[in-house]
């Protein structure tokens, strides 16, 4: 079965024919979306239900009519009476067999009004009956139409945003709902018989084009069918990840103690008890899953590394996965002398390498030559295979983008044990509604005499005194970071675009001035001068988030900053504070300023402590995709509403129990179902895992 049968769900909504540039992020803004390069997809608009309902059935004769209903009439258009006088209203008269209304509008055009209300016609009128002096009237009806098809009896109605109108979001709805593919059923058709409950699809279809106010409510079959489909694959990841069996590395501490010695710092408090605890993992007879967090600059590179030491003394091999290039090749840098020095034969797998040499590696992973793979995305295809895989550890999971991450649950041939790796930390909610599967390890400490990072808040007119201070900076030779925000998201023209200021920024202060976005090529080339010390600025986008370090590095001057997530703010800041050196951040913003954005600019100007700014995020704007897991909320579910769905969990629990007992692999045929159920719900760490092969 192939998997793309979901690919129309994580389609960007701009796929839609009436759904622009524009459009979409007034979406995004309405779906709580902050995060910019974040594009709204399909998947996250029909996720996202309607708030309420208005029933617009009574459907009364016009001498049937009632003060305060709210009605769908049919009627006749009779004359059109304009004021006379200023302040009196538009009014046109309308009657049926038995009785009559007038539409009542002011301040619109006449023209309009007499093309929209041909007097003779029929129309089907909709919006609230008000009495005036002893006869009805409606006023601005919210519907006036030919047809009852271009009208919603039952209109869902969305939280509103500025710009997007509920009949338009109606319209879009309705477009994206015809565009779904038709899924097999991962449920069991007899429960699904007992309950009542619709195909997804048809879910989808009753929650925002219902047919009755009690189809949007929680307690509606459509809601319970979704409720229960993210209920199950929840508990199916939880029970998969704990369920496997793993085996006992035997730790010689040949190499690892060797690597102690040779390394030029101390290791903190929380690196050496992290290490213990996934020592004692990698020992245990059951199979490691453990969350790695450590705010940036915390230093869990060095804590996986050595993990992935243990397991090649015990002669097994490990893979370190990662987001970008970049971070690949960054890593590789970083880890390749020690491991040359320990007799650790590493190698760098990216989509870039020749043919030839990425021949060369998948050999010597087969045959087991190479014993710690750093790489991207590129590790997971169909050819890449390990002589004996024993650790996957995968860095900043969450930036993986939605391909990547289902390809390493799909395809992932890991049956290995896993360390995962997160800067963003993770508010306890989310970890119990999440992550509850892993264990978890949090490294609290910065390293000794890296000094927290002195920041200010400063608005974009005083820019010419920021690129002043950069100057006397790059002088006494220091590096510097300045982001800009996402080009392709630059709607707005005062947005100055990286290239522009990368343009305005060299001219002021010379050939130092490099710069690199995404999706540029011979970005490494440029990261790589800036490294070495040819450059002195680096004008990028947010590429450098991703776990850059270049320790050097002291100056990150963030333009725009109002227009970043609070985490997001916190991962580019860890960009810098990376040596004892004292590091300052710059948040430019734009004046004016909304509440929220400045607030967390002052959260960020006042506090260094990740943990404390996940917190903070988490209270800002729900759970929204502090994860990139994009439910809303903080219950850590997108479509679940705890309190009223709360016992379809037990219901689900011992479904997922069953099937895992039944069909371990999913490899039956609901088994296979279930994996697009699997993928549709994102589920966090749920990586694919292949029990064969396994000696
Ligand atoms: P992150 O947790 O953000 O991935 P890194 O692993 O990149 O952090 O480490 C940040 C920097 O701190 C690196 O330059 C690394 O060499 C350094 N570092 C790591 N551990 C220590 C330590 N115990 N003492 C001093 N420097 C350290
Ligand atoms: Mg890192």
């Amino acid at each position: 079965m192939s998997h793309d049968i979901l690919a129309p769900f994580f389609t960007s909504l701009q796929n839609l024919p009436s759904v622009n540039l524009r459009r979409a992020q007034l979406i995004k803004k309405l779906l709580g979306l902050t995060e910019t390069g974040v594009e709204v997809r399909i998947l996250d608009f029909l996720f996202f239900f309607p708030e309420s309902s208005v029933d617009r059935r009574l459907s009364p004769a016009l001498n049937q009519l009632c003060t305060g209903k709210m009605v769908t009439v049919q009627v006749t258009i009779g004359d059109h009476v304009p004021p006379r006088i200023k302040r009196q209203p538009y009014r046109v008269h309308c009657h049926d067999n038995v009785g009559c209304v007038d539409l009542i509008f002011f301040g619109v055009s006449r023209t309009y009004l007499k093309r929209l209300l041909p007097s003779g016609e029929t129309r089907f009128i909709s919006g609230r009956v008000a009495e005036f002096n002893g006869s009805f009237q409606i006023s601005h009806p919210d519907y006036i139409v030919e047809s009852l098809t271009d009208l919603p009896l039952v209109e869902p109605v969305y939280p509103l945003t500025a710009g997007l109108k509920n009949p338009t979001l109606i319209g879009l709805y309705k477009e994206a709902l015809a565009c779904l593919p038709t899924l097999p059923e991962w449920q069991d058709k007899e429960l699904l018989r007992k309950k009542n409950w619709p195909d997804i699809n048809l879910a989808l279809q009753i929650i925002h084009r219902p047919e009755t106010p009690e189809d949007i409510l929680p307690s509606s079959a459509a809601r319970q069918r979704l409720a229960y489909d993210e209920f199950l694959a929840n508990q199916l990841t939880h029970i998969r990840m704990n369920h496997r069996t793993g085996r006992s590395f035997k730790i010689t501490g040949q190499i690892t103690e060797a690597i102690y010695a040779s390394l030029p710092f101390p290791l903190t408090g929380s690196q050496k008890r992290a290490i213990n605890e996934i020592k004692a993992d990698l020992t245990a007879s059951s199979r490691m899953v453990r969350l790695l967090q450590g705010d940036v600059g915390s230093g869990k590179t060095i804590v996986a590394f050595l993990a992935m030491a243990m397991v090649v003394e015990a002669d097994c091999q490990a893979a370190m996965m990662v987001p970008t290039d970049l971070l690949a090749q960054q890593h590789f840098r970083t880890l390749a002398p020690f491991c040359k020095q320990n007799g650790i034969n590493c190698a760098l797998l990216t989509g870039r390498q020749k043919h030839g040499e990425r021949k060369q590696i998948l050999k010597e992973l087969a045959s087991g030559t190479i014993h710690i793979i750093i790489g991207t995305h590129a590790l997971f295809q169909e050819d890449v295979s390990f002589s004996d895989l024993g650790l996957a550890v995968v860095d900043e999971e969450h930036r993986f983008g939605v391909h990547q991450r289902s390809a390493l649950r799909e395809k992932g041939q890991y049956a290995a044990d896993l360390l995962i790796m997160t800067a963003t930390p993770i508010p306890r909610t989310l970890m119990l509604s999440h992550f509850s599967y892993m264990k978890s390890s949090r490294l609290t400490e910065k390293p000794a005499g890296h000094k927290p990072v002195d920041t200010r808040i400063i608005p974009l007119e005083q820019i010419d005194k920021v690129i002043l201070r950069l100057r006397h900076a790059i002088e006494r030779g220091m590096k510097a970071y300045w982001v800009c925000p996402l080009v392709k998201e630059s709607v707005k023209s005062d947005i100055t675009s990286t290239e522009t200021r990368y343009k305005s920024l060299r001219s002021s202060l010379g050939s130092c001035v490099g710069f690199a976005h995404g999706r540029m090529s011979g970005k490494e080339k440029v990261m790589n001068d800036f490294i070495k010390g040819a450059l002195s600025v680096l004008v990028t986008t947010t590429i450098i988030e991703v776990g850059i370090d270049v320790p050097e590095a002291t100056i990150i001057v963030i333009e725009h900053a109002e227009r970043f997530g609070l985490a997001q703010l916190h991962q580019l800041r860890g960009r810098v504070g990376r040596s004892d050196a004292q590091s300052t951040c710059l948040l430019l913003y734009k004046i004016p300023i909304d509440e929220i954005p400045a607030r967390r600019l002052r959260i960020l100007r006042e506090s260094n402590d990740g943990f404390y700014i996940a917190e903070e995020d988490l209270r800002l704007r729900g759970a929204g995709d502090l994860l990139g897991i994009r439910q809303s909320g903080t219950s850590g579910f997108r479509l679940v509403c705890p309190d009223t769905h709360g016992e379809l969990q037990q219901l689900a629990d011992g479904d997922a129990r069953k099937q895992i007992d039944l069909d371990p692999d999913f490899s039956g045929s609901r088994g296979q179902r279930l994996r697009l159920l699997f993928r549709l719900f994102e589920r966090e760490g749920s990586v694919r895992i292949k029990t064969t092969k396994r000696t």
